[in-house]
């Protein structure tokens, strides 16, 4: 426990965050009950603690690198969260953030719901069911100041599935690979059609790993148009 607390503590700060004792401690906890869970759920592909650690949640705090988007007292959904990535660990970072949370797999959201309570957080929604499915709820389009995906596939797919929930003028932002360029450049049509501008691509050095992450900020300019984003699967099968 006592090496974990150390690449947590020494990870962050390389990132510029700030946590207390007790915010580490939640951190921590969330890594154990996401191993555990894992070798049943599926829930990540990480295989160990401290892979969790350093490529989940560290890879999620990167996003407090990028001084264009501010967390304090936003709303912020996580499409595709699977076990709570970046989600959980951006909102233990930041309390005041109004998560939600969407997981189209029921078994995950179970997880999801006890490990939230587990944590003591309790202001989260968990929305178990398909991006495509609620984003043409009301009380979801256009409501939320941030939107996030990690994981959960190709630009042009994920655009559609989260832009949509985004209020005009809010701010998307993706963790992406070595691609990322290149998919920013497959991704002007889907762009154009969503009402959407890229703001910045910023590659991040994960510590302790070779690996960078590029974090792509998108900010939303005007409504999504209605038909987006289409049926369930078809943004996959057919991206924009
Ligand atoms: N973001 C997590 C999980 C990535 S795996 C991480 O970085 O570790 C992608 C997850 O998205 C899976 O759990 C899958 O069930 C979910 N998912 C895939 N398509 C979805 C959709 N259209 N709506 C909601 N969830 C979806």
């Amino acid at each position: 426990m006592d090496k974990l607390k150390n690449v947590l503590r020494e990870g962050r700060a390389l990132l510029g965050v700030s946590l207390s004792e007790e915010q580490e401690e939640r951190m921590l906890l969330f890594v154990h009950l996401l191993n555990e869970a894992n070798h049943f759920l599926n829930l990540t592909g990480f295989r160990t603690e401290e892979d969790i650690l350093v490529e989940g949640v560290l890879d999620s705090l990167t996003a407090f690198t990028l001084e264009d988007l501010v967390f304090v007292g936003k709303s912020l959904l996580d499409v595709g969260t699977g076990g709570g990535i970046p989600g959980i660990p951006l909102k233990i970072a930041c309390p005041s953030l109004k998560l939600t949370l969407v997981e189209a797999t029921a078994k995950k959201c179970h997880f999801l719901e006890t490990t939230l309570r587990a944590l003591g957080l309790e202001d989260v929604d968990v929305l178990c069911e398909r991006a495509e499915t609620l984003a043409h709820h009301p009380s979801l389009r256009e409501r939320f100041d941030l939107v996030t995906a990690r994981a959960l596939g190709g630009l042009r797919e994920i655009l559609e599935l989260t832009v949509p929930f985004l209020r005009c003028g809010g701010l998307a932002f993706y963790y992406k690979g070595r691609e990322a360029k290149k998919e920013v450049e497959e991704a002007q049509r889907a762009l154009e059609v969503l009402r959407c501008s890229i703001r910045t691509l910023r590659e991040v050095a994960i510590p302790f790993r070779p690996r960078k992450t590029t974090l792509v900020l998108i900010e939303k300019k005007a409504p999504t148009p209605l038909p987006y984003p289409r049926r369930p699967g078809i943004p996959k099968k057919r991206p924009l």
